[in-house]
């Protein structure tokens, strides 16, 4: 067996789910139905799913000082996460989304930072040995970009593989995109990122061929239901994902990602492990809710063997 280890640097958030008829207009007070509060925030979703996944996690995440963030971390530690780097603040709450969904399935979300806005340089800096003890370093961008530069650099000085989730996205500088291995974009995001409208084989190869010129090694731009498109080096292929019945794709991407560095670091190939990511991701779409969806490895790997 493999003993590497991933470091997940990133958001923790509670998500209020509220079912209601149409958005409230100003000033109005409208009844929901089905309230639900589901543990989420992109960073907690990927190193939950490495971790029920089989891999070594340590995450570096700030969670209130309150009884949600405690109960988060209760939860992290059950499922044998390593939470050493998971810092409580004090004065602060634990991240939230608020979300309220239509009958017509649209989504209207209002999000407080809270703790994740502390995940500053200096305290990344806090957790360098952390880093240094790891083997891949694994990031999203739910919190400050300050932080997330700072221990791009570090990783990548260290000769770690520096992964980068660009959710939500945002315009990067072009020195972070030189410290990373790998970004795992999907449409959207890749075209925010590199200005190409992602519709395509085509349009994707125009679109990685921007990372690469700045540096990013492995382009992996994830197409949905349609699957992966990759790039690196003398590759370029759409691989396809697996057909299922889909309810909720919250957190598909989390599932995707965490599960890919996960067999990346088991000495997987990069095929066989988007193969077993788009697995996990496909399971995670035919359930509800963020971490509520994501599978097991057991989970995975009956599926594949199913579908062999
Ligand atoms: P994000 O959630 O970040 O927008 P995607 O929607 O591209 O990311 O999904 C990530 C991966 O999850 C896809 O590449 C695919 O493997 C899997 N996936 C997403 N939606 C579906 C679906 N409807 N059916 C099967 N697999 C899916």
């Amino acid at each position: 067996m493999h003993n590497k280890t991933l470091t997940v640097l990133g958001s923790v958030n509670v998500d209020h789910l509220i079912q209601v008829a149409h958005f409230p207009q100003p000033g109005e007070t409208l009844l929901g139905h089905h309230y639900q509060l589901v543990y989420g925030g992109k960073g907690a979703n990927q190193a939950v799913a490495a971790t029920r996944l089989g891999a070594k996690v340590n995450f570096i995440a700030c969670i209130g000082n309150d009884d949600v963030g405690r109960q988060i971390k209760q939860a992290f530690i059950q499922q044998g996460m390593n939470t050493e780097a998971i810092s409580s603040i004090d004065g602060e709450s634990t991240g939230i989304a608020m979300i309220q969904v239509a009958e017509s399935g649209e989504n209207s979300i209002v999000i407080s930072a809270g703790a994740n806005a502390h995940l500053t340089a200096q305290r990344v800096q806090s957790f360098t040995h952390i880093i240094q003890q790891s083997d891949a370093l694994l990031m999203q961008l739910e919190t400050p970009l300050e932080g997330i530069c700072y221990a791009a650099k570090l990783a990548k000085t260290q000769g770690k593989q520096v992964i980068l989730n660009p959710a939500p996205a945002q315009p990067l500088s072009d020195e972070l995109l030189s410290q990373l291995t790998m970004i795992t974009p999907n449409e959207t995001e890749a075209e925010i990122l590199t200005g190409i409208n992602v519709v395509d084989y085509q349009s994707a190869v125009k679109a990685a061929q921007i990372f690469h010129q700045k540096g990013v090694e492995i382009v992996l731009i994830t197409l949905g239901a349609r699957g992966v498109f990759v790039s690196h080096q003398q590759q370029q292929e759409i691989i396809q994902g697996f057909s299922v019945q889909a309810k909720d794709t919250t957190a598909a991407g989390d599932t995707f990602n965490g599960a890919l560095i996960t067999a990346l670091l088991e000495g997987k190939t990069l095929n066989e492990a988007i193969h077993f990511a788009q697995a996990a991701a496909a399971i995670s779409v035919t359930r509800l809710g963020a971490q509520t969806s994501i599978p097991t490895r057991q989970e995975t790997d009956d599926f594949l063997a199913e579908r062999k």
